[in-house]
């Protein structure tokens, strides 16, 4: 019989303007760590100096740690948690895109704990012990609809020694507070848009078809699925369009409660063990690439899943008509003929990927409905060059 247990403790502030709570909303002490990417759109948007005088509004100051890299790695996580206990903050504010709140939700973890963040990772090198002190308080601003991180504990990353790419997260570490606002991302530029956009819409696809999924997951999954099918290829195409961002916003932040009520699967381990090799690969391109081969190797493994995913998409209730509504989301976007080999992937590598991500992701192949091999994962990597 079906039975769930359904908790998401993050207050999520969403729609155009709503930064500009954060000059009035109860927040977590008197100095805050900002965390943002090392690249320069936080600073020449305005954003960074926005959000540092909406806290200062309310007698709070700022510490910025600003060098966080698109694929998150663990000396930064280190880094910034050294930064933070220093500078004595109080809680943590990721602001930008996943890379930076992942980065913030790890630096909270590291900010009260001792020893190494890689202690307290399951899988691969990690020690997988337990996390014995409370994080800081976590807070996070979006500017990017992607990974749908301000919705869920989840912080995936990368050990750079290792070539290890591994998702962490517990209760402790949903954000307490997420603020989205669809303007913010008016300014993100159009590959990034679908690339994020495509992260978010595995998210939900994937959690429809993850062997925990509930009827709760299925109503956050299904209507995000519906929103980036109607409205990512006109938010990369006219970024301006507030309508159709706020539309990838939401469809975006609901695929994070289907991260924190079902989750991904094997695709996401797939795609982390080409990232980890290959840096200059963004995650949500990589998923792009694999989708179409992993999608037609599961279209008969999950068939009732894939009718409602086919359903969400405007198409009859088939589950072969996933793979065809994909690829049509593909030429909307215009990303269907992105290739492996455009970012140095080889053909020979693909064993090495198949072990990757078994043996450092391996768990989200038990969420899959069907119990795949390694020569199976192989054939699809294969597939999908
Ligand atoms: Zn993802």
């Amino acid at each position: 019989m079906l039975s769930f247990n359904y908790s998401i403790p993050t207050k999520i502030i969403f729609g155009p303007g709503k930064i500009k709570e954060l000059a009035t909303e109860k927040l977590f002490g008197k100095k805050a760590l900002i965390v943002i990417s090392s690249g320069t759109s936080m600073k020449k948007n305005g954003y960074l100096d926005q959000v540092i005088e909406l806290l200062s509004k309310q007698g709070i100051e700022s510490t910025v740690f600003d060098k966080i890299l698109p694929n998150p790695v663990k000396t930064h996580v280190m880094e910034g948690a050294l930064l933070a206990r220093k500078a004595k903050c109080d809680f943590v504010i990721g602001l930008g895109g996943g890379s930076s709140i992942d980065s913030a939700k790890s630096i909270a973890v590291m900010a009260t704990n001792e020893g190494d963040y890689w202690d307290y990772i399951s899988g691969g090198t990690g020690k997988g012990l337990e996390v014995p002190n409370k994080p800081l308080p976590i807070v996070a601003i979006t500017t990017t609809a992607g990974t749908g991180t301000e919705a869920d504990p989840w912080t995936v990353i990368t050990k750079e020694e290792t070539n290890e790419k591994i998702g962490f997260g517990y209760e402790e570490t949903f954000p307490r507070l997420s603020i989205v606002d669809p303007e913010l991302m008016l300014s993100v530029p159009r590959n990034l848009t679908i690339y994020q956009g495509f992260d978010a819409f595995f998210h939900a696809a994937e959690g429809v078809i993850a062997n925990i999924s509930t009827p709760v997951s299925d109503l956050f999954a299904l209507k995000s699925i519906e929103l980036i099918n109607k409205s990512l290829p006109e938010a990369a195409k006219n970024g301006n369009n507030l309508e159709a961002r706020t539309d990838v916003a939401l469809a975006n932040t609901l695929s994070g409660l289907v991260e924190s009520t079902s989750s991904c699967v094997s695709e996401h381990s797939m795609e982390h063990a080409l990232s980890a090799y290959h840096p200059n690969l963004p995650h949500g391109a990589g998923l792009i690439l694999l989708s179409e081969a992993y999608f037609s190797f599961f279209s008969d493994k999950a068939p009732e899943q894939f009718k409602k995913i086919a359903k969400a998409m405007g198409k009859e209730e088939k589950p072969e008509n996933v793979v065809k509504a994909i690829h049509e989301l593909k030429v909307r976007c215009q990303v269907e003929n992105m290739k492996l080999a455009d970012f140095g992937i080889q053909y020979d590598e693909m064993e090495k990927f198949a072990k990757n991500a078994f043996d450092t992701m391996g768990g989200l192949f038990n969420l899959d409905r069907y119990k795949l091999s390694l020569e199976e994962v192989i054939k699809i990597y294969q597939a999908a060059y």
